[in-house]
């Protein structure tokens, strides 16, 4: 099959939701639009199954006997939001990298070699070159297909981000709120950041685009501010503050020195991580800001693996 983009392929089915469904699109049912898109193919997704699948998220897997395919996902039924980020990346499998399979593949009775997708966490470190691509290509078709960047924006245009808004946003997409976080870093237009942890230390971030060039990189390594590791030792699961906290000059270090900010920061104990929002002021006064060509999120993952 011809090569399709990712993002193009997500937003033409965003697009076909929005014209049949309108406002009532969200979340995405993936399961239903896996079923209807692929039904006319010569190997529709005829299942989309939850199941146990343990050391991985998900699979695409092709039937033994007939032209067809199973999405199935790992199901813990405590996060929702991951298990539809899994179906859409499944279905990103699917449109994007299957081998379309026909009668012919099954000339014996039985599937000869057709394509299955067993699909990790992400721990894009520990994928090969080639299988790296892909999986990020179905990241990338999930992120779009279940949070479209217009309909995003439009949520939470001229607001910072805070608890209530964030909340708003995972239960309108029906997503993680580490997806929806991510996402919002990628678009927005404010200086902000966002920082994953695990004991004290980050275990990847990135930064806006804005931000990036201000000179706020997060390194994975880098160890958060004591006083924040210790607030987050202290506390319980959850948000730390209903409001962003203020942090003062000194707090938080990044290339070029530190600023003021504000800080959203939740724990997870299911998780094991924290996951810290940053926004810094609008307005900074760094004289030497060069326009990066080398902002891109892929990029500020690849450097910080380890
Ligand atoms: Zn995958």
């Amino acid at each position: 099959m011809g090569k399709k983009a990712p993002k193009a392929e997500a937003i033409r089915l965003s697009t076909l939701l929005r014209m049949t469904l309108g406002e009532d699109r969200f979340p995405i049912d993936v399961a239903l639009l896996a079923k209807e898109i692929s039904k006319t193919n010569p190997d529709p997704i005829d299942k989309v199954v939850g199941a146990e699948l343990p050391g991985f998220e998900g699979m695409l897997r092709p039937h033994s006997k007939r032209p067809a395919w199973h999405i199935v996902y790992y199901d813990d039924p405590r996060y929702e939001g991951r298990n539809r980020f899994t179906m859409a990346h499944e279905l990103g499998h699917y449109q994007l990298h299957r081998p379309v399979l026909t009668e012919l593949n099954y000339k014996s009775g039985v599937l000869e070699n057709g394509g299955l997708f067993q699909c990790k966490p992400m721990h894009m470190d520990e994928w090969k070159e080639a299988d790296k691509q892909r999986e990020e290509e179905a990241d990338t078709f999930a992120s779009f297909l279940l949070m479209p960047i217009d309909d995003y924006r439009a949520q939470v245009s001229g607001h910072d981000m805070s608890v209530e808004l964030l909340s708003h946003v995972t239960d309108r997409y029906g997503v993680s709120l580490t997806a929806a976080a991510r996402k919002w870093i990628d678009f927005t237009e404010s200086r902000a950041a966002m920082v994953v942890s695990r004991d004290g230390f980050a275990l990847w971030g990135r930064a806006s685009k804005s931000a990036y060039k201000s000179g706020i990189f997060v390194r994975s390594g880098m160890a958060l501010p004591e006083l924040v590791a210790s607030e987050i030792e202290g506390s319980s699961n959850g948000f730390l503050s209903e409001q962003p906290m203020e942090r003062q000059k000194g707090v938080w270090s990044f290339s070029r020195g530190s600023e003021p900010l504000q800080e959203l920061t939740l724990r997870s104990e299911f998780l094991d991580v924290s996951i810290s929002i940053l926004q810094f002021q609008r307005t900074h006064d760094f004289a030497t800001d060069t326009e990066p060509d080398d902002w891109d999120a892929v990029d500020q993952l690849k450097k910080n693996s380890r």
